[in-house]
């Protein structure tokens, strides 16, 4: 499991030698286990603090902030967000939106011409 935690760098460097220690959670104000095997940790990272939160709000916080509401679905490309273009439908010349750009050496077709089977 990766600790990602943003550096707030409250210096604080005393601890030489690692000893579990009990932290109360900032948000949900939890006890939990600030673990020597993490201080060692995060002291190689250079984080010179504790954590604030217990791991069940890090992680919670860690989803919240990636997330931006649910699904993948903006790099991957399924529709939505496609850029239209104007287009004249070259059968029977309604004005409409191309998912592509229309090249002038090329017929597009609106939706209904082209479900009517216009190639
Ligand atoms: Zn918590
Ligand atoms: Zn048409």
């Amino acid at each position: 499991m990766n600790l990602l935690l943003i550096p707030e760098r409250i210096l604080n460097k005393h601890m030489s030698n690692y000893a579990d220690q009990t932290l109360k959670c900032e948000d949900c104000s939890k006890d939990f286990i600030f673990t020597a095997g993490e201080q060692e940790f995060f002291d190689k990272k250079g984080f010179s603090q504790q954590p604030k939160r217990c791991p069940d709000c890090r992680s919670a916080r860690k989803h919240n902030k990636g997330g931006g509401g649910g699904g993948g679905r903006s790099a991957g490309g399924p529709r939505g967000d496609k850029p239209k273009f104007p287009a004249t439908c070259s059968r029977c010349g309604v004005g409409f939106e191309a998912p592509f750009q229309p090249k002038p050496d090329r017929p597009v077709f609106c939706r209904d011409c082209f479900k009517s089977g216009a190639k």
